[in-house]
């Protein structure tokens, strides 16, 4: 009996307990859902409704920008998908113009779209009306992807995945900016801000000299306070308060030449390719372990007779197997996460292309690129502004990612003058690849929360 009666009370008590977790997570649902509209003013949730409404024009516009092929070289292509946008950031009520390339460089130029404080009719000065931030959005028109490369057309893969060229790096990032300010604008909430949005043509592979490709761009991002880059997102709860730097250099190789039946002896010695070969896996070995340090080399051409051309970064080789290779040309990136980093990086580099193997020569020379964005306080006083905006919409904290998970991007270039985020763009995997993806079903959140996070700083 008293048996009985304790396990009657036993499983009284655990339906007891089910019924109380049931309730309390059905509470918990509630509550996540009052929080969401409670954190949010009306202005914003309407700003929210407008962007669900909205969602079939922003893919429509995604593929539109997608099926136009925009390699950094196809001058063309990259106007055409300019215009597309400009068009769009005029609905907005921005006014747009096109900062063009002298022909020398071999790039398309960049889109600009502004509207500025107190350049409406009244007649009061722009600094007593003006309360917020003055905001500086990136975005790029490129791709990694030109037009003698196999087309990739916008398909659906499945009912919340596409792929296309450039969907997620980045005219997905694109057309979160431009849906975010449409949204804003037609809720009246654009008034008395002051906003540049900055499109580059040729982020993928900036044309040099970089004092003309990007002099324009570093200028206007020094009238602004904060820039903020929709280059692709890591998932909802993260975004960029630093990101590497980028920089290039050259390996060139010279060797005595013979027939290949001498390679290895001291008076034939070991041919460019070995020698080249032996540089290379000693900058593996020695520096690919250093945090935040990445170096790859991107073309390997030996041979007889090579060409290289760096413009293009196309070469061609012409050899035999029974030739010791006289000439390599090896060209590869390096990315850091501050200057002190590329330079250490730099001297031990030369090191070891210094200890040639018997016949054989190298020199090494290394370019500037994209400077680092070091993660600073300034940006993340910025976070926290976002971090308030995912917690407000109920999607949890927004932290800092990693810096080493990023290479290099043009918010780079003004990471000293203004304070800096980046990652607010679209979601996917595969930049940079064939088949790239955008997950099409984050992309309303990732536009609402760059609508409030322009809204917010801007008030
Ligand atoms: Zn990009």
């Amino acid at each position: 009996m008293p048996l009985k009666i304790s396990t009657m009370k036993k499983t009284s008590l655990i339906l007891l307990s089910i019924l109380i977790a049931m309730t309390s997570f059905a509470q918990k649902v509630k509550t996540n859902a009052v929080n969401t509209s409670q954190g949010l003013s009306k202005d914003e949730q309407q700003v929210m409704a407008w962007i669900d409404a909205h969602m079939p024009q922003a893919i429509e516009l995604l593929k539109e920008s997608v099926n136009i092929n925009s390699g950094t070289l196809n001058i063309e292509g990259v106007k055409k998908v300019g215009a597309l946008f400009a068009k769009e950031f005029e609905k907005a009520g921005f006014a747009t113009e096109w900062v063009a390339m002298p022909d020398s460089i071999k790039r398309a130029g960049h889109l600009v779209a502004s509207r500025r404080a107190g350049a409406a009719a009244t007649s009061s000065n722009s600094s007593s009306s003006k309360k917020g931030k003055r905001l500086f959005l990136i975005g790029h028109l490129d791709t990694v992807f030109e037009p003698d490369m196999p087309a990739n057309p916008f398909t659906m893969l499945n009912d919340s995945t596409a792929t296309g060229q450039g969907v997620n790096d980045m005219k997905g990032g694109d057309v979160v900016v431009i849906m975010a300010l449409q949204a804003l604008e037609q809720a009246g909430l654009l008034k008395n801000t002051d906003i540049t949005a900055y499109f580059t043509g040729d982020e993928e592979h900036a044309g040099y000299p970089r004092e003309v490709t990007r002099g324009d761009f570093i200028n206007r991002a020094k009238q602004a306070d904060i820039a903020l880059a929709f280059e692709g997102a890591n998932g909802l709860n993260s975004v960029a308060t630093g990101r590497r730097g980028a920089s290039g250099w050259r390996l060139d190789v010279k060797a005595k030449t013979g027939h290949s039946s001498g390679v290895f002896t001291p008076g034939a010695g070991y041919g460019a390719i070995y020698e080249a070969a032996r540089i290379l896996n000693q900058f593996r070995e020695t520096l690919s372990t250093e945090k935040y340090l990445t170096f790859n080399p991107g073309i390997f051409i030996g041979g007889s007779d090579i060409e290289y051309n760096s413009e293009t970064s196309k070469g061609a080789a012409i050899a035999k197997t029974n030739i010791i290779s006289p000439a390599v040309t090896v060209t590869g990136d390096l990315r850091f996460l501050t200057e002190d980093q590329k330079d250490r990086a730099r001297v031990k580099m030369k090191e070891i292309v210094a200890q040639n193997l018997a016949q054989t020569s190298a020199k090494i020379s290394f370019v500037d690129g994209i400077p680092s964005m070091a993660p600073t306080e300034g940006n993340n006083q910025v976070l926290g502004v976002i971090n308030s905006i995912s917690m407000d919409m109920g999607v949890g904290a927004t932290v800092a990612g990693d810096p080493g998970s990023r290479g290099a991007g043009d918010i780079s270039y003004v990471a000293a003058y203004v304070d800096c985020i980046d990652g607010l763009g679209a979601s996917g995997r595969g930049a940079h690849a064939p088949g790239e993806t955008i997950h099409l079903n984050q992309l309303p959140f990732l536009i609402k929360r760059a609508a409030l996070t322009i809204y917010r700083l801007s008030r």
